[in-house]
């Protein structure tokens, strides 16, 4: 089936769902043009374009993975920042694993704050990094609780003062806690905007006002979970399934991997890998 004029992946209207098939399984399923028949994008794309261009993979995107959210686990705004905080170098089902003895365990950041150290890094142990986790953790809650009466602030800019958080962790948090527009730009997302030819920028702060600037501010959580889940299930680091990709049409960086449907829909991957 072809592409629709609209560049919409065929077979995935309604939903292609992440958790269908097996993987190694084709699970959006849709034909991609070849080379030759790919108009791909521009070296001198107007900006006009860029724009069109950008918001047309978001709504591709947004079809392709109609359950796209955060992978992380929580139930409020003070788990989601400590689960953020715990994923880095990990994964996240390894943190879902250890959140219901955690949050059992300390409930809010007074608990937290108060935590016996030995205790906590026992919780913790098998996410790695136990004592620098712990000591995060410690420092994260006791300075919610010094500064913000135990409460996360919905704010960029207080998110950002507080120990051991940066602004993806904050942004992270703006956008599945308080509902706010936030950009996450992790590994997948800034290597996708690249490939995308949304940016050229590698630091990520740069990613994400280049980013920002082509779509509306109502946009950016969902469109940073649109990506994040196109770059763990699709559109991988080493090995792009670009023959099995729902926006190959769409990206300059056609043919990054393989462009055969067979060898392409054997790296799709049906869950997000971390
Ligand atoms: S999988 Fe290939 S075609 Fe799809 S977004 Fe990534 S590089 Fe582009």
């Amino acid at each position: 089936m072809p592409h629709s004029a609209e560049g919409l992946p065929c077979g995935v209207r309604g939903g292609a769902r992440a958790d269908a098939g097996a993987v190694g399984a084709a699970p959006y399923p849709c034909p991609v043009p070849g080379p030759e028949a790919s108009p791909t994008p521009s070296a001198v794309e107007t900006r006009t374009a860029l724009v069109r261009r950008a918001r047309k993979i978001d709504r591709v995107l947004a079809v392709t993975y109609p359950d796209a959210k955060a992978e992380l686990d929580f139930d409020n705004p003070f788990e989601c920042l400590v689960v953020t905080v715990l994923s880095a170098q990990t994964t996240d089902k390894r943190v879902n694993a250890v959140r219901p003895t955690l949050f059992a365990a300390y409930p809010d950041a007074k608990a937290m704050a108060g935590a016996d150290r030995a205790t906590l890094e026992g919780i913790v142990g098998p996410l790695g990094f136990f004592r620098a986790k712990t000591d995060a953790l410690l420092k994260l809650s006791a300075a919610l609780v010094e500064q913000h009466d135990g409460q996360v602030p919905p704010s960029l800019d207080a998110l950002v003062k507080l120990p051991g958080v940066g602004r993806k962790t904050a942004n992270v948090v703006l956008g599945n806690a308080f509902d706010l527009p936030g950009i996450t730009v992790d590994t997948h997302f800034g290597r996708l905007a690249r490939r995308l030819g949304f940016t050229t920028e590698t630091d990520p702060v740069k990613v994400e006002h280049a980013v920002g600037e082509l779509f509306p501010r109502r946009d950016w959580t969902m469109l940073s979970h649109h990506l994040i889940w196109h770059g763990r299930r699709i559109c991988h680091a080493k090995k792009p399934a670009c023959g099995a990709c729902p926006v190959a049409k769409l990206c300059p960086s056609y043919g990054t991997g393989p462009t055969d449907p067979v060898a392409a829909a054997a790296l799709v991957r049906t869950e997000g890998p971390n």
